[in-house]
């Protein structure tokens, strides 16, 4: 009894936060059709993923940073771009962190790291977006909105940095996410590494390459920017690395090249 009244109880507290979490109609509508990279979901899914872009946008604080003004436009398709990735995980893949600072264009960034022989680097860096262990996700709004033709937006960015997120859910970014419960981690790390070595060797040598050559710079970079292979040319990296995609597929729970586009 006391069961099914808990039941009740939560059912209809959710129904109350979908309620309040909804974004309208006309809203979401003018965001998909700004992203392209949405293509590939069915009418089962796009639903699914409004109300997962709601809930993110009440759990999560969106800041303007520089002149940025957030306008449910910009917020829109930046929620609806960060909750493809994780449409069949959850929200709660994203815990951990709360807030997605919005830079009106690229920001530069002063990195100091020290090499294995005590030697300090200092540089500066001009980024598009970034991504914190346990801090923010840091995107550059110009360069979303600048890269499409037609006032399509670029779901390239956002992805990428969320999926270093989805990566540094078991520490550093190193290219290995917590994998879920029957997939096999020797799997993933001999499609990935293979794969890997294949892109860098392709990059020395000066080869033309079917994946942004900026993977090659470390395996956490590879792994996002594979996942923005993943949903924005899945049947590019489905061809180019076969195995690598079918890991991706496991991981994100989606199957973007099965899908007409
Ligand atoms: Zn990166």
């Amino acid at each position: 009894m006391f069961a099914r009244f808990r039941h009740r109880f939560t059912r209809a507290k959710r129904a109350r936060l979908l309620r309040r979490t909804r974004i309208g109609y006309s809203t979401w509508h003018d965001a998909c059709r700004r992203l392209p990279v949405l293509g590939y979901l069915d009418r089962e899914q796009r639903p699914r993923l409004r109300r997962l872009a709601g809930l993110f946008l009440a759990e999560k604080t969106m800041v303007g940073a520089g002149d940025q003004a957030l306008d449910e436009h910009l917020c829109t398709a930046i929620a609806a771009q960060a909750c493809l990735p994780i449409l069949e995980l959850g929200l709660e893949a994203y815990g951990g962190w709360r807030t997605v600072i919005v830079y009106p264009d690229t920001f530069l960034v002063d990195h100091r790291e020290v090499d294995d022989a005590g030697v300090l680097h200092e540089s500066r860096q001009e980024l598009a977006g970034e991504a914190w262990e346990q801090g923010p996700v840091i995107l550059s709004w110009g360069d979303i909105a600048r890269a499409g033709p037609g006032g399509d937006l670029d779901g390239g960015i956002i992805i990428h940095e969320v999926a270093h997120k989805l990566d540094m859910l078991s520490g550093g970014p190193n290219g290995m996410p917590p994998l879920h419960r029957g997939m096999d981690p020797a799997a993933w790390t001999e499609a990935f590494s293979a794969a890997y070595e294949a892109l860098r060797d392709a990059v020395a040598a000066g080869e033309a390459t079917a994946i942004d050559p900026y993977a090659a710079e470390s395996p956490g970079e590879f792994f996002a920017v594979l996942s923005e292979a993943f949903f924005e040319t899945p049947a590019r990296l489905q061809a180019s690395f076969p195995r690598v995609y079918a890991q991706l597929a496991l991981f994100y729970r989606q199957d973007p090249a099965a899908a007409d586009h």
